[in-house]
């Protein structure tokens, strides 16, 4: 790799503490940690490969934690799971013990007992979180393993973390737990999270999930024909919701992702449930959607009660139950932060072109307690995340590494050797 902008001392001096991407590409330490990238792109890969292929769904991520803690012990770092499962290995810095966590999350969408084995075809690798997040947990190691080849020092401590419950209904409390342990520490948040170059997550998605439970008498489908059915009132109240207008700015979304409940084709259900996930990019208007939510699943019980008093079959009314499985808060970078200043002279050095976004990630919770966060992609290319037919290709990898390497290099300050 060429240095294109103008060299300055390859010396770090006690003065000159704050570096640029110029100063940082001119030590030949750093040059050899980038090259490694390249050169072990192919270790890197099959490294990927077998991390995804350890199962991690909700909640039992202990046995992927352990494989990576291996690693992580393996390139000669100090490693501990924390009680919430958090897999974190400290590289001590020079400095005065403050701390720069790069975190990428264990866990994966698919439940136990997902066909997780890893296919290649045609340079791609196919395979359930073979993307998200096989790739940021690569980089974890990828990157600890070429700063200590390269011998490179910081003075911020780093943590590498593989955190727990990042997906779903995580609620992303490995990040809450790591934040509630390290916040007085931490100055800066860089979680990896799936494949890419071309965005930097700066704000945080709010969002909320929410499950709803009809509860009714049941019966049969002939003799009982009429009494309320949860799963009618639902479909009422969902048939309501759905036509809820939302405003394309600030973007808001929902989802109906799950409906389950009856017993058999000809009963009348006892319960039904379904489970909503809400989000927008203010959270006034996730509030908004619930309370529409609720209204409209109310509504359908109310429509349903009424038929069946109209046929006679009242009887037993149908209750409802709603119960907030989750919050993520929002929060955002603000626009003068070291650390997206960082990223931008990586993504310059690189000639990387890439746009700020907002998504809902384990930065959510730094971001939302006001500590500088951001998300990348931790390079190649992927589709399918979240779906069976998930796929990753590493081709260009290392540039991802590289960008994460130069923005960690930046923001933890590169010590020089006679710091
Ligand atoms: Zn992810």
């Amino acid at each position: 790799m060429l240095l294109a902008v103008g060299l300055l001392s390859t010396r770090n001096t006690a003065s000159s503490r704050r570096t640029s991407a110029a100063d940082l590409t001119a030590d030949p330490r750093v040059q050899q940690a980038l090259a490694a990238f390249t050169v072990y792109a192919a270790a890197i890969t099959d490294e990927q490969i077998r991390l995804s292929e350890i199962p991690a769904p909700p909640f039992h991520e202990s046995v992927r934690a352990a494989y990576l803690g291996k690693l992580l012990a393996e390139i000669g770092l100090k490693v501990r799971t924390d009680e919430a499962g958090n897999l974190i290995a400290e590289r001590p810095g020079k400095g005065k013990g403050d701390l720069v966590l790069i975190a990428a999350h264990l866990d994966t969408v698919f439940p136990a007992g997902t066909d997780v084995h890893v296919r290649r075809e045609n340079g791609k690798l196919y395979g359930p979180g073979i993307s998200d997040n096989g790739t940021g947990l690569t980089a974890l190691v990828a990157i600890a393993r070429a700063m200590r080849d390269a011998k490179l020092e910081t003075r911020s401590t780093l943590l590498f973390a593989g955190t727990v419950g990042e997906e779903g209904e995580g609620n992303l409390r490995g990040i809450r737990k790591m934040m509630e342990s390290y916040r007085k520490q931490i100055r800066y948040v860089i979680a990896l999270d799936g494949a890419s170059t071309d965005y930097i997550t700066t704000a945080a998605l709010a969002s909320r999930r929410v499950e709803i439970g009809v509860n009714g008498p049941g019966g049969h489908s002939w003799s009982d024909f009429g009494a309320p059915n949860p799963i009618h009132a639902l479909a009422r109240g969902i048939a309501a919701f759905v036509k809820t207008p939302v405003p394309e700015d600030p973007r808001t979304t929902f989802n109906v992702g799950e409906i389950e409940g009856g017993t058999s084709v000809n009963t009348i259900p006892a319960k039904a449930q379904i489970k909503v996930d809400l989000r927008s990019e203010s959270e006034p208007e996730i509030a908004k959607m619930e309370t529409a939510l609720r209204a409209a699943i109310q509504g359908g019980v109310d429509e349903e009660m009424t038929i069946a008093r109209n046929r006679g079959m009242a009887g037993e009314p149908l209750t409802v139950e709603a119960r907030v499985l989750g919050v993520r808060p929002g929060g955002e970078l603000p626009s003068n932060s070291p650390l997206l200043a960082a990223v931008r002279a990586a993504d310059d050095y690189l000639g990387n072109r890439s746009r700020l976004e907002r998504s809902s990630t384990d930065a959510n919770i730094p971001l939302s307690i006001g500590i500088p966060a951001i998300a990348l992609g931790a390079g190649g290319r992927s589709g399918g995340a979240h779906s069976l037919e998930e796929w990753y290709e590493p081709a260009g990898r290392d540039a991802g590494l590289q960008r994460i390497l130069l923005t960690i290099l930046h923001v933890a300050e590169l010590a020089g050797p006679n710091d």
